[in-house]
């Protein structure tokens, strides 16, 4: 295992620290990975003025876990290393182990403003959960299994940031994905002693240009059971920076101003990428999946769902929080407490308190999982899922009604400095505040509800983990909760027939 080369030995218990901090993030993606953008290769993505605002949004969560007052709340001692590792790589044995694990998360949430969806704890949690059930690897045979474990120590024991990508894109939706015209699909194209070969593209990879390392799985769900798509049956994971590997990313967002003019282009956008490998060489110890349909079909099993669903619903709850905080700031620079303003305010309430009770309702409910772990309630973070897209464009379209002319009139830093600054700061002024500090609350309210970077965070928060419409579909065909309830109804009936007999004797 390759040794974690962190700057912060020792944390305030002493015992040695093996968390990275921002600057270490920050050096580990100079590592001349081949990065595309507006048709140019970018030289650092850590410097690149497209980029390097979100890469210092990552390295700042680092930091706030790397900060001793933060020790408890953000890391654990790892069984294998000895040393402090990242809470969010922790294995759940109980509920309580759920809540201080969704109180990390919730740290690293709130610093972004629920407005990254990738951060790394996402995938900490997803691979943990992999992890936790390595036996389902092993039915494709043992190494696999034993792979998958190793892997997830050497990710936490050195902290690394992963991206991930589950589907694969198509031209033709009549065709299965292994029969899409212009071998464009990435599958296994050869192999060898030491490892395979892949070629092809994978799509979307959200944070791939940020992160450290891929883990490519099979969208399973839609995985056709047939041989022809053995060579698509493979799961992996492999560093961004490996030769016959590149990132084509669509455009950022348009920010002049920085910070100041747009808060959420500038610093939080996470980036979305595709993912093209052109005979890419993975190691066989780094293959978790190797052209078995039988292993797909087990791997599904994994409970990576429900916990990352238990990431997702936490984010989703920090950003509904954000958003509630931006509309009531609207609503105090301009004092207009009226009534239909405060109905919007009380959904929004609505929201933010059905978001916590069902993440509460996960951790209090957790069921058995592999091995002495515990696996979160799904049902109440399927709710979640499927209801969150519509609250999160309901909030959006909150904040429009809110912020009407006042967000679109929101001038820049460079209005407010120029000969204008004087006329514009007296019909900008807040009721009680300077008018720099409501331009302040006016752009990031724009930048949250109707910019670019907003129209992208509707279109994330319903297609994130996967079609929803298929998704409601399998939530619809497996609802374990819904035999009880048939039973409790045909009782029902049969009760009360009984009663009618008796009484009026029919
Ligand atoms: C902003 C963003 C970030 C993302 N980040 C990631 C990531 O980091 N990692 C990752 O793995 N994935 C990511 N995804 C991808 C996500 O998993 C997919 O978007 C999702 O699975 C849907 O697939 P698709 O985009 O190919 O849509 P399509 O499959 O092209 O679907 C488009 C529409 O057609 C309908 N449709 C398609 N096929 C059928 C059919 N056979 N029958 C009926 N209706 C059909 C769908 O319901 C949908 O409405 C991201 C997506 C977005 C938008």
């Amino acid at each position: 295992m390759e040794q974690n080369t962190n700057n912060n030995p020792t944390t305030l218990s002493g015992i040695q620290n093996g968390v990275r901090n921002g600057a270490e993030y920050i050096a580990s993606l100079q590592d001349g990975r081949s990065v595309w953008i507006d048709g140019e290769r970018i030289d650092d993505v850590t410097t690149d003025p497209r980029f390097c605002g979100a890469v210092q949004s990552i390295a700042d969560l680092y930091d706030i876990q790397c900060n001793p007052a933060n020790e408890e709340k953000m890391t654990f001692i790892s069984p294998t290393s000895g040393k402090r590792v990242g809470r969010s790589f922790m294995l759940p044995r109980n509920a309580d182990d759920l809540r201080l694990r969704r109180e990390m998360m919730k740290t690293w949430m709130d610093a972004v403003g629920g407005m990254m969806g990738r951060t790394p704890d996402f995938l900490n949690v997803m691979v943990s959960a992999h992890a936790s059930a390595y036996e389902l690897f092993s039915v494709g045979g043992e190494q696999f299994g034993e792979n998958i474990l190793n892997y997830y120590e050497y990710i936490r024991d050195n902290d690394l940031a992963l991206t991930h990508s589950l589907v694969s894109p198509d031209i033709d939706k009549r065709l299965p994905m292994y029969e899409q015209p212009g071998d464009m699909v990435m599958r296994v194209v050869r192999e060898t002693d030491e490892g395979i070969y892949v070629s092809g593209a994978r799509s979307v990879a959200t944070l791939g240009p940020l992160a450290n390392e891929v883990l490519i799985m099979p969208a399973a769900a839609k995985f056709p059971l047939v041989e022809d798509a053995e060579d698509f049956a493979v799961g992996f994971a492999c560093p961004l920076d490996i030769p016959g590997l590149k990132m084509i990313c669509r455009p950022s967002f348009p920010t002049k101003g920085g910070f100041a003019n747009d808060p959420l282009s500038s610093r939080m956008d996470e980036m979305d990428a595709v993912l093209w490998f052109e005979e890419a060489f993975i190691p066989w110890e780094r293959v978790f999946i190797y052209r078995d349909i039988k292993a797909v079909q087990s791997v599904i099993k994994s409970p990576s769902g429900p916990h990352g669903s238990h990431q997702s619903g936490t984010r989703s709850l920090a950003k509904m929080e954000f958003l509630l905080g931006i509309a009531y700031n609207l609503v105090e620079i301009n004092h207009s407490r009226f009534p239909n303003v405060m109905v919007q305010l009380s959904e929004l309430v609505a929201f933010v308190e059905t978001l916590r009770a069902l993440i509460r309702v996960s951790e209090v409910d957790c069921i058995k999982g592999p091995g002495d772990t515990v696996v979160p309630y799904e049902q109440p973070l399927n709710v979640i899922r499927a209801q969150y897209p519509a609250m999160h464009a309901r909030a959006l379209e909150i904040l429009q009604f809110l912020g009407a002319g006042n967000v679109v009139v929101a001038p820049s830093v460079e209005d407010l400095n120029s000969e204008n600054g004087t006329e514009i700061k007296r019909y900008c002024a807040g009721a009680d505040i300077p008018a720099e500090r409501k331009m302040q609350m006016l752009r990031l309210a724009w930048d949250a509800s109707c910019s670019s970077f907003a129209g992208r965070q509707n279109l994330y928060e319903k297609f994130f983990s996967g079609d929803p419409w298929r998704n409601a579909q399998m939530r619809g065909e497996r609802y374990p909760g819904a035999r009880e309830a048939q039973d409790r109804v045909w009782a029902f009936l049969d009760r009360n027939a009984e009663w009618d007999e008796k009484i009026n004797g029919k």
